[in-house]
């Protein structure tokens, strides 16, 4: 049987960030990825969700915001079918890179799906393989509908293959992917039908964010539909899908999309001949340090239900590798204040507590709250004046800055350098205390009363 220091299963965004790690300081690795390399961040996640994020954002630059600056701009023609054969493109150079990076490591790879023969084998296309370390980073798929008809619906897999651009699609579901899709396609033009189940989306987010991005998509032309739980969709005669509702209503569509959370990848790696231990959504349970309960195996990334977010998945394995490899044996990812972006149309930048969750640990008389509402300059010469609204939520005397919140045009971009500062526990007068750039959006963030 064949012998290595380090096997990671699952080449996705911490298994190969692991993996590349760990081949860097001398350990002999083994990667086995059973789909395309790179896992869902660059086949099926960030990757082609941002190309299309940008190419919606670019028509309605062109479509919506540039006349108000003189530009009298027509899009001759949208190719749908053109911008989702060249993201492909860019996702298989990508693949070369992935590839390229294992190679310069000395990481050796194998295709096929790995299962757990015991704790420190594994089996991959009928060979077997020994580990004394073995890295379970096998992610996570989409959730499915289980209601009747719940197979109609596609998910964000689904998304990612179509070729044509969806006349109109009922979207179901409430975070990340419900937003972010919804947003992608009423941007370039599809009718949008945004269906959730209470009164917003977005529950686990400061409530601004939300309840500003149901105005603005509002404004944009999309339907939004709060308090409505799917209950069937059913095929009608023309090839298109009715979901209907248990308030009674119904609402129809080229497409049904439902985007309501995902599951991890556990269920067929063998874990029942290990004593690796899983939580009752079948979550790898890991400590701090990433191990599992079984020595000497450790998780990443989605499997353990955390923070599934890449970098997150990256640092983790790339600090378990420092910790196992390197002699770093303090070396951990801390979870908290993690920053997060969601690419709706307009972003929502966020990191720490909401005011909610705040006030619910520190009490009400602990926290103080600071918001801005402005018309970014963006907007300022046309009659389509879209807001941008900012948080800071500030902890006791000090006002230590334990939540920053954002929604408009650019917070993508602005978010990272205010991680930094509220990891190294930045207060308010600190921010107070930083010249602004002007004019910019994120000037707002340091000059807020
Ligand atoms: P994955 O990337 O899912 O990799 C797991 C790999 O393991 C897969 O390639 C799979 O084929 C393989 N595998 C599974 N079982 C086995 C087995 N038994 N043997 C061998 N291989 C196996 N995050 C962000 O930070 N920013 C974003 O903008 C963003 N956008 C997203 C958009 C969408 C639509 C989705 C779905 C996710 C998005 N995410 C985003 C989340 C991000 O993609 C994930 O958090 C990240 O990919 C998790 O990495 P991972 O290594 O844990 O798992
Ligand atoms: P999320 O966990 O973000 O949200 C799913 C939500 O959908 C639930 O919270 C729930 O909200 C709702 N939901 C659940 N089940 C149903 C149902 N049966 N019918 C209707 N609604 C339902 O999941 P996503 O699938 O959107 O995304 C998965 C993860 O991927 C995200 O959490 C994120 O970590 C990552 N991601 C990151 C991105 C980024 O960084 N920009 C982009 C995309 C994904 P409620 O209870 O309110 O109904």
């Amino acid at each position: 049987m064949k012998e290595y220091d380090y096997i990671v299963i699952g080449g996705g965004s911490g298994g190969i960030a692991s993996a590349n790690r760990a081949g860097m300081h001398g350990a002999k690795v083994l990667l086995i990825e059973g789909n395309k390399i790179g896992g869902t961040c660059v086949n099926v996640g960030c990757v082609p969700k941002k190309v299309m994020w940008q190419a919606s954002s670019m028509l309605e630059m062109i479509e919506r915001d540039a006349p108000s600056y003189g530009v009298q701009a027509e899009v001759g023609k949208f190719d749908f079918k053109e911008l989702v054969a060249r993201r492909e493109k860019y996702i298989d150079f990508l693949h070369g890179a992935y590839y390229r990076g294992l190679d310069s490591n000395n990481v050796e790879r194998i295709e096929g799906y790995a299962t757990f023969v015991s704790d420190h084998v594994i089996a991959v296309n009928g060979e077997k393989y020994r580990a004394a370390n073995i890295l379970i980073a096998t992610g996570g798929r989409p959730s499915q509908m289980k209601i009747p008809g719940g197979e109609f619906a596609i998910d964000s897999n689904g998304f990612f293959e179509l070729t044509e651009q969806p006349k109109d699609i009922v979207v179901l579901g409430a975070g990340y992917i419900a937003a972010e899709l919804s947003g992608v396609l009423q941007g370039m033009g599809t009718q949008v039908h945004w269906a959730f189940r209470h009164s917003r989306p977005l529950r686990t987010f400061d409530t601004m964010l939300a309840d500003n991005l149901v105005d603005i998509y509002r404004e944009n032309g999309m339907k939004l539909y709060d308090h409505h739980r799917a209950k069937e969709i059913k095929q009608t005669e023309d090839g298109r899908y009715t979901v209907h509702f248990e308030n009674g209503n119904t609402l129809s569509g080229e497409y049904v999309l439902f985007a309501g959370g995902r599951i991890p990848n556990t269920d067929k790696l063998g874990l029942e001949n290990t004593s690796v231990t899983l939580n009752e959504k079948g979550f790898v349970i890991v400590d701090k340090f990433q191990n599992t309960t079984s020595e000497g195996v450790y998780a990443v990334g989605d499997v353990i239900g955390k923070i599934d977010l890449t970098p997150v998945a990256i640092a983790a394995g790339r600090r378990l590798s420092e910790r196992v490899f390197n002699g770093k044996s303090e070396e951990f990812l801390d979870y908290e204040n993690v920053p997060t972006v969601i690419f709706t149309h307009p972003t929502m930048a966020t990191i720490g507590l909401s005011e909610a969750a705040a006030i619910e640990r520190h009490g009400k008389n602990q926290i103080k709250i600071y918001h801005s509402r402005f018309t970014p300059m963006y907007f300022a010469l046309g009659e389509y004046r879209q807001k941008c609204d900012m948080k800071l939520v500030c902890l006791g005397e000090e006002e230590k800055i334990i939540g920053l919140h954002a929604i408009g045009v650019g917070v993508d971009e602005m978010l990272q350098g205010f991680a930094v500062a509220i990891k190294m526990g930045a207060t308010k007068k600190d921010f107070d205390d930083t010249v602004a750039i002007h004019p910019t959006g994120s000037e707002e963030f340091v000059t807020m009363r």
